[in-house]
Protein backbone atom coordinates (compact mmCIF):
# COMPACT_ATOMS: atom_id res chain seq x y z
CA UNK A 1 0.00 0.00 0.00
CA UNK A 2 1.62 3.16 -0.70
CA UNK A 3 -0.64 5.58 0.58
CA UNK A 4 -2.25 4.70 4.15
CA UNK A 5 -6.13 6.21 3.96
CA UNK A 6 -6.74 8.38 7.27
CA UNK A 7 -9.48 10.58 8.08
CA UNK A 8 -8.27 14.14 9.54
CA UNK A 9 -9.88 16.11 11.72
CA UNK A 10 -9.14 19.87 10.20
CA UNK A 11 -12.00 21.56 12.54
CA UNK A 12 -10.98 24.62 13.63
CA UNK A 13 -6.91 24.11 12.20
CA UNK A 14 -4.89 26.10 9.76
CA UNK A 15 -4.82 25.18 6.69
CA UNK A 16 -2.62 26.73 4.13
CA UNK A 17 -2.76 27.26 0.28
CA UNK A 18 -0.70 28.22 -1.68
CA UNK A 19 -2.00 29.45 -4.78
CA UNK A 20 -5.00 31.62 -5.96
CA UNK A 21 -6.03 30.43 -8.75
CA UNK A 22 -9.22 28.07 -9.94
CA UNK A 23 -7.15 24.53 -8.66
CA UNK A 24 -6.57 26.25 -5.35
CA UNK A 25 -10.16 27.62 -5.20
CA UNK A 26 -11.30 23.75 -5.92
CA UNK A 27 -9.05 22.21 -2.84
CA UNK A 28 -10.43 25.20 -0.71
CA UNK A 29 -13.70 24.50 -1.32
CA UNK A 30 -12.99 20.73 0.05
CA UNK A 31 -11.07 21.73 3.39
CA UNK A 32 -13.85 24.23 3.90
CA UNK A 33 -16.15 21.61 4.34
CA UNK A 34 -14.20 19.99 6.72
CA UNK A 35 -14.43 22.92 8.50
CA UNK A 36 -10.51 23.94 8.28
CA UNK A 37 -9.46 27.54 8.58
CA UNK A 38 -7.93 28.82 5.23
CA UNK A 39 -5.05 30.67 4.81
CA UNK A 40 -4.11 31.39 1.47
CA UNK A 41 -0.69 33.11 0.05
CA UNK A 42 -0.83 34.02 -4.02
CA UNK A 43 -0.22 37.29 -5.69
CA UNK A 44 -3.27 37.35 -6.62
CA UNK A 45 -6.62 35.30 -5.17
CA UNK A 46 -9.87 35.23 -7.75
CA UNK A 47 -12.82 36.88 -5.76
CA UNK A 48 -14.72 33.64 -5.20
CA UNK A 49 -11.82 32.06 -3.19
CA UNK A 50 -11.48 34.94 -1.30
CA UNK A 51 -15.31 34.98 0.01
CA UNK A 52 -14.30 31.43 1.02
CA UNK A 53 -11.71 32.08 2.98
CA UNK A 54 -13.36 35.06 4.78
CA UNK A 55 -16.11 32.29 5.80
CA UNK A 56 -13.90 29.97 7.12
CA UNK A 57 -12.56 32.94 9.31
CA UNK A 58 -8.80 32.67 7.97
CA UNK A 59 -6.93 34.88 6.04
CA UNK A 60 -5.56 36.57 2.47
CA UNK A 61 -2.15 36.82 2.03
CA UNK A 62 -1.23 38.61 -0.97
CA UNK A 63 1.85 38.21 -1.97
CA UNK A 64 4.60 35.97 -3.15
CA UNK A 65 4.93 32.57 -1.01
CA UNK A 66 7.44 32.63 2.13
CA UNK A 67 8.65 29.55 4.24
CA UNK A 68 7.47 31.38 7.56
CA UNK A 69 3.52 30.98 6.14
CA UNK A 70 3.41 27.73 6.95
CA UNK A 71 3.31 28.39 10.66
CA UNK A 72 0.86 27.32 12.76
CA UNK A 73 -1.00 25.21 9.70
CA UNK A 74 -1.81 21.64 10.01
CA UNK A 75 -1.93 20.76 6.53
CA UNK A 76 -0.45 22.54 3.15
CA UNK A 77 -1.34 21.96 0.03
CA UNK A 78 0.58 23.62 -3.33
CA UNK A 79 -1.21 24.72 -6.23
CA UNK A 80 0.20 27.28 -8.53
CA UNK A 81 1.20 26.14 -12.10
CA UNK A 82 4.97 27.30 -10.96
CA UNK A 83 6.06 23.70 -10.61
CA UNK A 84 9.99 24.78 -8.71
CA UNK A 85 7.51 26.56 -6.46
CA UNK A 86 5.26 23.46 -5.70
CA UNK A 87 8.46 21.77 -5.17
CA UNK A 88 9.62 24.12 -2.54
CA UNK A 89 6.84 24.43 -0.81
CA UNK A 90 6.45 20.31 -0.59
CA UNK A 91 10.32 20.38 0.46
CA UNK A 92 9.69 23.32 2.82
CA UNK A 93 6.41 21.29 4.21
CA UNK A 94 8.01 17.74 5.00
CA UNK A 95 11.64 19.39 6.67
CA UNK A 96 8.88 20.52 9.22
CA UNK A 97 7.32 16.83 9.66
CA UNK A 98 3.49 18.80 7.94
CA UNK A 99 1.54 17.01 5.17
CA UNK A 100 1.79 18.43 2.41
CA UNK A 101 0.37 17.94 -1.06
CA UNK A 102 1.08 19.01 -4.13
CA UNK A 103 -1.70 19.09 -6.87
CA UNK A 104 -0.94 16.62 -9.81
CA UNK A 105 2.15 16.18 -8.55
CA UNK A 106 2.03 12.57 -6.44
CA UNK A 107 5.55 12.37 -6.47
CA UNK A 108 6.16 16.01 -4.15
CA UNK A 109 3.29 14.62 -1.65
CA UNK A 110 3.16 13.10 1.70
CA UNK A 111 -1.03 13.33 1.39
CA UNK A 112 -3.33 12.58 -1.35
CA UNK A 113 -6.92 13.72 -1.61
CA UNK A 114 -8.64 10.74 -3.18
CA UNK A 115 -12.30 10.78 -4.59
CA UNK A 116 -14.72 11.28 -1.92
CA UNK A 117 -18.24 9.94 -1.89
CA UNK A 118 -19.73 11.91 0.83
CA UNK A 119 -22.54 10.63 3.11
CA UNK A 120 -21.83 12.32 5.99
CA UNK A 121 -21.26 11.14 8.46
CA UNK A 122 -20.35 8.20 6.30
CA UNK A 123 -17.72 9.34 3.83
CA UNK A 124 -16.04 6.85 1.16
CA UNK A 125 -12.99 7.58 -0.12
CA UNK A 126 -11.61 5.73 -3.54
CA UNK A 127 -7.71 6.28 -4.22
CA UNK A 128 -5.42 4.91 -7.20
CA UNK A 129 -2.38 6.82 -4.96
CA UNK A 130 -2.22 9.07 -8.02
CA UNK A 131 -2.03 6.79 -10.40
CA UNK A 132 -5.01 6.85 -11.99
CA UNK A 133 -7.11 9.18 -10.88
CA UNK A 134 -9.72 9.39 -13.50
CA UNK A 135 -10.25 5.54 -12.70
CA UNK A 136 -10.84 6.76 -8.85
CA UNK A 137 -13.25 9.25 -10.00
CA UNK A 138 -15.30 6.65 -12.13
CA UNK A 139 -15.26 4.07 -9.23
CA UNK A 140 -16.68 7.16 -7.45
CA UNK A 141 -19.31 7.82 -9.63
CA UNK A 142 -20.38 4.19 -9.33
CA UNK A 143 -20.28 4.34 -5.59
CA UNK A 144 -22.62 7.42 -6.14
CA UNK A 145 -25.02 5.60 -8.19
CA UNK A 146 -24.64 2.97 -5.65
CA UNK A 147 -25.30 4.37 -2.35
CA UNK A 148 -28.46 6.03 -1.65
CA UNK A 149 -28.12 9.82 -0.74
CA UNK A 150 -29.91 8.96 2.23
CA UNK A 151 -27.28 6.78 3.69
CA UNK A 152 -26.12 9.78 5.69
CA UNK A 153 -29.40 9.70 7.48
CA UNK A 154 -29.08 6.17 8.52
CA UNK A 155 -25.90 6.59 10.18
CA UNK A 156 -27.15 9.77 11.83
CA UNK A 157 -29.72 7.82 13.14
CA UNK A 158 -27.65 4.92 14.20
CA UNK A 159 -25.32 7.70 16.01
CA UNK A 160 -28.42 8.87 17.93
CA UNK A 161 -29.11 6.01 19.36
CA UNK A 162 -25.70 4.07 19.89
CA UNK A 163 -24.73 4.74 23.15
CA UNK A 164 -28.32 2.68 24.45
CA UNK A 165 -27.11 0.19 22.33
CA UNK A 166 -23.59 -0.09 23.56
CA UNK A 167 -25.41 -0.16 27.47
CA UNK A 168 -27.95 -2.61 26.20
CA UNK A 169 -25.39 -4.90 24.95
CA UNK A 170 -22.23 -4.79 26.69
CA UNK A 171 -21.27 -7.73 24.45
CA UNK A 172 -19.39 -6.92 21.34
CA UNK A 173 -20.43 -9.51 19.35
CA UNK A 174 -24.67 -9.18 20.43
CA UNK A 175 -24.00 -5.55 19.82
CA UNK A 176 -22.72 -6.41 16.38
CA UNK A 177 -25.51 -8.54 15.46
CA UNK A 178 -28.15 -6.31 16.84
CA UNK A 179 -27.06 -3.46 14.12
CA UNK A 180 -26.81 -5.73 11.41
CA UNK A 181 -30.29 -6.89 11.65
CA UNK A 182 -31.04 -2.60 11.95
CA UNK A 183 -29.04 -2.07 8.71
CA UNK A 184 -30.16 -4.93 6.69
CA UNK A 185 -33.83 -5.04 7.73
CA UNK A 186 -37.47 -2.94 7.45
CA UNK A 187 -35.66 -0.28 9.43
CA UNK A 188 -33.11 0.76 7.25
CA UNK A 189 -35.18 0.28 4.43
CA UNK A 190 -37.73 2.71 6.18
CA UNK A 191 -35.12 5.24 6.26
CA UNK A 192 -33.82 5.02 3.25
CA UNK A 193 -37.50 5.17 1.76
CA UNK A 194 -37.44 8.50 3.56
CA UNK A 195 -39.57 7.52 6.47
CA UNK A 196 -37.39 8.98 9.36
CA UNK A 197 -39.84 8.72 11.82
CA UNK A 198 -40.80 5.57 11.23
CA UNK A 199 -37.55 3.97 11.50
CA UNK A 200 -37.13 6.04 14.55
CA UNK A 201 -40.13 4.51 16.09
CA UNK A 202 -38.85 0.83 14.61
CA UNK A 203 -36.29 1.23 16.42
CA UNK A 204 -37.19 2.30 19.54
CA UNK A 205 -39.36 -0.49 19.81
CA UNK A 206 -36.02 -3.06 19.31
CA UNK A 207 -34.42 -1.48 21.51
CA UNK A 208 -37.46 -1.88 23.92
CA UNK A 209 -37.46 -5.42 22.92
CA UNK A 210 -41.04 -4.99 21.81
CA UNK A 211 -40.35 -4.82 18.39
CA UNK A 212 -43.95 -6.87 16.65
CA UNK A 213 -43.05 -9.40 14.35
CA UNK A 214 -42.21 -7.15 11.06
CA UNK A 215 -43.89 -7.99 8.33
CA UNK A 216 -41.88 -7.96 4.64
CA UNK A 217 -42.09 -5.36 2.78
CA UNK A 218 -43.33 -4.94 -1.15
CA UNK A 219 -41.46 -2.86 -3.41
CA UNK A 220 -43.51 -1.80 -6.22
CA UNK A 221 -40.76 -1.01 -8.99
CA UNK A 222 -40.97 0.38 -12.44
CA UNK A 223 -38.75 -1.29 -14.68
CA UNK A 224 -38.89 0.87 -17.42
CA UNK A 225 -39.68 -0.12 -21.28
CA UNK A 226 -37.04 -2.49 -21.78
CA UNK A 227 -33.42 -1.10 -22.17
CA UNK A 228 -32.14 -1.90 -18.48
CA UNK A 229 -29.54 1.61 -18.43
CA UNK A 230 -33.38 3.39 -17.77
CA UNK A 231 -33.66 1.73 -14.46
CA UNK A 232 -33.84 3.91 -11.68
CA UNK A 233 -30.92 3.92 -9.08
CA UNK A 234 -33.49 2.98 -6.25
CA UNK A 235 -35.20 0.26 -8.27
CA UNK A 236 -31.92 -1.47 -8.94
CA UNK A 237 -30.94 -1.55 -5.55
CA UNK A 238 -34.33 -2.63 -4.52
CA UNK A 239 -34.44 -5.41 -7.27
CA UNK A 240 -30.41 -6.20 -5.37
CA UNK A 241 -31.99 -7.12 -2.14
CA UNK A 242 -35.14 -8.59 -2.83
CA UNK A 243 -35.91 -12.16 -1.37
CA UNK A 244 -38.68 -12.82 -4.15
CA UNK A 245 -39.62 -11.09 -7.28
CA UNK A 246 -42.84 -11.20 -8.96
CA UNK A 247 -43.08 -10.08 -12.57
CA UNK A 248 -44.85 -10.25 -15.91
CA UNK A 249 -44.35 -10.51 -19.73
CA UNK A 250 -43.54 -6.43 -20.06
CA UNK A 251 -40.31 -6.89 -18.18
CA UNK A 252 -37.42 -7.69 -20.21
CA UNK A 253 -35.16 -11.01 -19.49
CA UNK A 254 -31.90 -8.11 -19.37
CA UNK A 255 -34.09 -6.50 -16.37
CA UNK A 256 -34.78 -9.55 -14.75
CA UNK A 257 -31.08 -10.45 -14.72
CA UNK A 258 -30.08 -7.77 -12.37
CA UNK A 259 -32.32 -8.84 -9.75
CA UNK A 260 -30.41 -10.50 -6.87
CA UNK A 261 -29.40 -14.37 -8.18
CA UNK A 262 -30.98 -15.80 -5.30
CA UNK A 263 -34.12 -14.20 -4.96
CA UNK A 264 -37.17 -16.53 -6.07
CA UNK A 265 -38.54 -15.52 -9.30
CA UNK A 266 -42.45 -15.51 -9.98
CA UNK A 267 -44.32 -15.17 -13.56
CA UNK A 268 -47.00 -13.72 -13.33
CA UNK A 269 -48.11 -12.60 -16.74
CA UNK A 270 -49.74 -14.70 -19.40
CA UNK A 271 -49.34 -18.30 -19.39
CA UNK A 272 -49.13 -20.98 -22.13
CA UNK A 273 -53.01 -20.76 -23.00
CA UNK A 274 -52.76 -16.91 -22.97
CA UNK A 275 -54.93 -16.43 -19.61
CA UNK A 276 -52.81 -13.70 -17.86
CA UNK A 277 -52.53 -14.59 -13.35
CA UNK A 278 -55.88 -12.77 -12.09
CA UNK A 279 -55.11 -9.71 -10.74
CA UNK A 280 -57.04 -10.94 -7.68
CA UNK A 281 -55.02 -13.89 -6.91
CA UNK A 282 -51.51 -11.86 -7.75
CA UNK A 283 -52.77 -8.69 -4.71
CA UNK A 284 -53.15 -12.00 -2.66
CA UNK A 285 -49.81 -13.34 -3.42
CA UNK A 286 -47.70 -10.27 -2.39
CA UNK A 287 -50.23 -10.18 0.60
CA UNK A 288 -49.07 -13.53 1.45
CA UNK A 289 -45.37 -13.22 1.19
CA UNK A 290 -45.06 -9.67 3.12
CA UNK A 291 -46.93 -11.69 5.75
CA UNK A 292 -43.68 -14.52 5.59
CA UNK A 293 -41.54 -11.42 6.40
CA UNK A 294 -39.96 -11.29 3.05
CA UNK A 295 -39.03 -8.41 1.00
CA UNK A 296 -41.38 -8.63 -2.52
CA UNK A 297 -40.03 -6.88 -5.46
CA UNK A 298 -43.37 -6.31 -7.97
CA UNK A 299 -41.66 -4.97 -10.68
CA UNK A 300 -43.47 -3.82 -13.69
CA UNK A 301 -42.75 -2.48 -17.06
CA UNK A 302 -42.89 0.97 -17.00
CA UNK A 303 -44.37 3.06 -14.72
CA UNK A 304 -46.36 1.03 -12.14
CA UNK A 305 -49.01 3.57 -12.16
CA UNK A 306 -49.72 4.68 -15.78
CA UNK A 307 -51.95 1.49 -16.61
CA UNK A 308 -49.65 -0.56 -14.70
CA UNK A 309 -52.49 -1.65 -11.84
CA UNK A 310 -49.73 -0.95 -9.68
CA UNK A 311 -52.78 1.57 -7.81
CA UNK A 312 -54.81 -1.67 -7.44
CA UNK A 313 -51.84 -4.04 -5.48
CA UNK A 314 -50.44 -1.19 -2.94
CA UNK A 315 -54.97 -0.83 -1.85
CA UNK A 316 -54.72 -4.69 -1.18
CA UNK A 317 -51.35 -4.22 0.89
CA UNK A 318 -52.65 -0.58 2.64
CA UNK A 319 -55.53 -2.83 3.99
CA UNK A 320 -53.92 -5.50 5.42
CA UNK A 321 -51.12 -2.68 6.75
CA UNK A 322 -47.86 -4.06 5.10
CA UNK A 323 -45.34 -1.78 4.40
CA UNK A 324 -44.69 -0.71 0.82
CA UNK A 325 -43.18 1.70 -1.70
CA UNK A 326 -43.10 2.84 -4.88
CA UNK A 327 -40.16 3.52 -7.42
CA UNK A 328 -41.53 5.44 -10.31
CA UNK A 329 -40.31 3.67 -13.89
CA UNK A 330 -39.65 5.57 -17.06
CA UNK A 331 -43.39 4.60 -18.61
CA UNK A 332 -43.48 3.28 -22.72
CA UNK A 333 -44.29 6.73 -23.84
CA UNK A 334 -41.71 8.71 -22.65
CA UNK A 335 -39.29 5.88 -23.24
CA UNK A 336 -40.59 4.90 -26.90
CA UNK A 337 -41.10 8.48 -27.78
CA UNK A 338 -37.27 9.30 -26.85
CA UNK A 339 -36.23 6.80 -28.32
CA UNK A 340 -37.70 6.73 -31.90
CA UNK A 341 -36.82 11.14 -31.96
CA UNK A 342 -40.32 11.87 -31.49
CA UNK A 343 -40.65 14.75 -28.89
CA UNK A 344 -44.21 14.31 -27.05
CA UNK A 345 -44.56 17.91 -26.99
CA UNK A 346 -43.09 20.79 -29.12
CA UNK A 347 -43.68 24.80 -28.95
CA UNK A 348 -44.56 24.72 -32.66
CA UNK A 349 -46.78 21.64 -32.70
CA UNK A 350 -48.50 20.19 -29.46
CA UNK A 351 -49.35 21.96 -26.48
CA UNK A 352 -50.51 18.83 -24.35
CA UNK A 353 -50.14 15.05 -24.53
CA UNK A 354 -52.79 12.19 -23.63
CA UNK A 355 -51.66 8.70 -22.21
CA UNK A 356 -54.71 6.98 -23.77
CA UNK A 357 -55.66 2.92 -22.91
CA UNK A 358 -56.12 1.92 -26.27
CA UNK A 359 -57.93 -1.18 -24.83
CA UNK A 360 -61.50 -0.84 -25.63
CA UNK A 361 -63.79 -2.01 -23.47
CA UNK A 362 -67.44 -1.81 -25.35
CA UNK A 363 -66.52 -1.03 -28.39
CA UNK A 364 -66.31 2.33 -29.58
CA UNK A 365 -67.98 4.53 -26.54
CA UNK A 366 -65.82 4.75 -23.68
CA UNK A 367 -63.72 7.03 -25.02
CA UNK A 368 -64.00 10.86 -25.07
CA UNK A 369 -63.43 10.96 -29.01
CA UNK A 370 -64.46 14.86 -28.94
CA UNK A 371 -61.47 15.71 -26.52
CA UNK A 372 -59.24 13.55 -28.53
CA UNK A 373 -59.32 15.18 -31.78
CA UNK A 374 -58.80 19.12 -30.15
CA UNK A 375 -55.41 20.21 -32.13
CA UNK A 376 -51.89 21.03 -30.81
CA UNK A 377 -52.63 17.58 -29.07
CA UNK A 378 -50.60 14.49 -28.80
CA UNK A 379 -52.26 11.30 -28.34
CA UNK A 380 -50.30 8.31 -26.76
CA UNK A 381 -52.44 5.03 -27.29
CA UNK A 382 -50.97 2.00 -24.64
CA UNK A 383 -52.21 -1.04 -25.48
CA UNK A 384 -53.60 0.01 -28.98
CA UNK A 385 -52.49 -2.31 -31.56
CA UNK A 386 -56.00 -4.84 -30.96
CA UNK A 387 -58.32 -1.54 -31.36
CA UNK A 388 -56.58 0.70 -33.87
CA UNK A 389 -59.16 0.20 -36.69
CA UNK A 390 -61.61 1.78 -34.53
CA UNK A 391 -59.25 4.01 -32.87
CA UNK A 392 -58.31 5.63 -36.49
CA UNK A 393 -61.69 5.75 -37.62
CA UNK A 394 -63.23 7.10 -34.69
CA UNK A 395 -60.84 10.00 -34.59
CA UNK A 396 -61.41 10.45 -38.36
CA UNK A 397 -64.79 10.60 -37.82
CA UNK A 398 -64.37 13.22 -34.80
CA UNK A 399 -62.27 15.59 -37.18
CA UNK A 400 -58.92 15.07 -36.53
CA UNK A 401 -57.50 14.93 -39.89
CA UNK A 402 -56.61 11.43 -41.77
CA UNK A 403 -53.07 12.89 -42.81
CA UNK A 404 -52.18 13.16 -39.05
CA UNK A 405 -48.87 12.23 -38.72
CA UNK A 406 -48.63 8.54 -36.68
CA UNK A 407 -45.97 5.94 -35.75
CA UNK A 408 -45.85 2.63 -34.45
CA UNK A 409 -43.22 1.66 -32.10
CA UNK A 410 -42.78 -1.83 -31.31
CA UNK A 411 -40.15 -2.83 -28.32
CA UNK A 412 -39.02 0.47 -27.40
CA UNK A 413 -35.71 1.58 -26.34
CA UNK A 414 -34.65 -2.43 -27.21
CA UNK A 415 -32.42 -3.40 -29.58
CA UNK A 416 -35.37 -5.21 -31.06
CA UNK A 417 -36.95 -1.78 -31.36
CA UNK A 418 -38.98 -1.04 -34.91
CA UNK A 419 -40.65 2.40 -35.79
CA UNK A 420 -42.74 3.07 -38.73
CA UNK A 421 -44.29 6.38 -39.48
CA UNK A 422 -47.07 7.22 -41.89
CA UNK A 423 -50.46 8.78 -41.49
CA UNK A 424 -53.15 8.36 -39.24
CA UNK A 425 -55.47 6.52 -41.88
CA UNK A 426 -52.51 4.19 -42.59
CA UNK A 427 -51.92 2.63 -39.19
CA UNK A 428 -54.21 -0.39 -39.88
CA UNK A 429 -52.28 -1.02 -42.58
CA UNK A 430 -48.80 -0.82 -41.80
CA UNK A 431 -49.34 -3.04 -39.01
CA UNK A 432 -50.61 -5.75 -41.16
CA UNK A 433 -47.76 -4.88 -43.90
CA UNK A 434 -45.27 -4.98 -41.24
CA UNK A 435 -46.34 -7.37 -38.67
CA UNK A 436 -46.40 -5.33 -36.14
CA UNK A 437 -46.97 -7.29 -32.67
CA UNK A 438 -46.70 -6.48 -29.22
CA UNK A 439 -45.40 -4.24 -27.19
CA UNK A 440 -46.37 -1.68 -29.22
CA UNK A 441 -47.21 1.92 -28.48
CA UNK A 442 -48.90 3.90 -30.93
CA UNK A 443 -48.12 7.67 -31.28
CA UNK A 444 -50.49 10.41 -33.06
CA UNK A 445 -49.65 14.03 -33.81
CA UNK A 446 -47.31 16.51 -35.72
CA UNK A 447 -44.68 15.53 -33.70
CA UNK A 448 -43.92 12.63 -35.70
CA UNK A 449 -42.88 14.39 -38.53
CA UNK A 450 -40.16 15.70 -36.28
CA UNK A 451 -38.51 12.14 -36.28
CA UNK A 452 -37.41 12.58 -39.85
CA UNK A 453 -34.83 14.94 -38.01
CA UNK A 454 -34.53 13.85 -34.85
CA UNK A 455 -33.97 10.03 -34.96
CA UNK A 456 -30.77 8.78 -33.26
CA UNK A 457 -31.41 5.21 -31.39
CA UNK A 458 -32.32 2.45 -34.09
CA UNK A 459 -32.53 -1.14 -33.21
CA UNK A 460 -32.13 -3.80 -35.27
CA UNK A 461 -34.64 -3.48 -38.06
CA UNK A 462 -35.51 -0.07 -37.48
CA UNK A 463 -37.52 1.84 -40.55
CA UNK A 464 -39.10 5.45 -41.42
N1 LIG B 1 -46.99 0.48 -17.08
C1 LIG B 1 -46.53 0.43 -18.44
C2 LIG B 1 -47.65 0.23 -19.42
C3 LIG B 1 -48.35 -1.08 -19.31
S1 LIG B 1 -49.62 -1.27 -20.52
C4 LIG B 1 -45.78 1.73 -18.76
O1 LIG B 1 -45.80 2.68 -17.97
O2 LIG B 1 -45.13 1.77 -19.81
C5 LIG B 1 -48.79 -2.19 -21.75
C6 LIG B 1 -48.58 -1.37 -22.98
O3 LIG B 1 -47.50 -0.48 -22.84
C7 LIG B 1 -48.24 -2.17 -24.22
O4 LIG B 1 -49.39 -2.72 -24.81
C8 LIG B 1 -47.60 -1.13 -25.10
O5 LIG B 1 -48.57 -0.33 -25.72
C9 LIG B 1 -46.89 -0.27 -24.09
N2 LIG B 1 -45.46 -0.64 -23.97
C10 LIG B 1 -44.82 -1.02 -22.88
N3 LIG B 1 -43.51 -1.21 -23.13
C11 LIG B 1 -43.33 -0.92 -24.43
C12 LIG B 1 -42.21 -0.92 -25.29
N4 LIG B 1 -40.98 -1.24 -24.87
N5 LIG B 1 -42.38 -0.57 -26.59
C13 LIG B 1 -43.61 -0.23 -27.03
N6 LIG B 1 -44.70 -0.21 -26.26
C14 LIG B 1 -44.57 -0.55 -24.97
Amino acid sequence: MEFLPLFHNLRGSQVLVVGGGEIALRKSRLIAEAGAVIRVVAPEIEPQLRELVERSGGHLILRGYNVSDLDGCVLIIAATDDEPLNAQVSQDAKQRCVPVNVVDAPALCSVIFPAIVDRSPLVIAVSSGGDAPVLARLIRAKLETWIPSTYGQLAGLAARFRSQVKNLFPDVTQRRAFWEEVFQGPIADRQLAGQGAEAERLLIAKIAGDAPHAPGEVYLVGAGPGDPDLLTFRALRLMQQADVVLYDRLVAPAILDLCRRDAERIYVGKRRADHAVPQDEINKQLVDLAKQGKRVLRLKGGDPFIFGRGGEEIEELAAHGIPFQVVPGITAASGCAAYAGIPLTHRDHAQSVRFITGHLKNGTSDLPWSDLVAPAQTLVFYMGLIGLPIICEQLIKHGRSADTPAALIQQGTTSSQRVFTGTLADLPRMVAEHEVHAPTLVIVGEVVKLREKLAWFEGAQATV
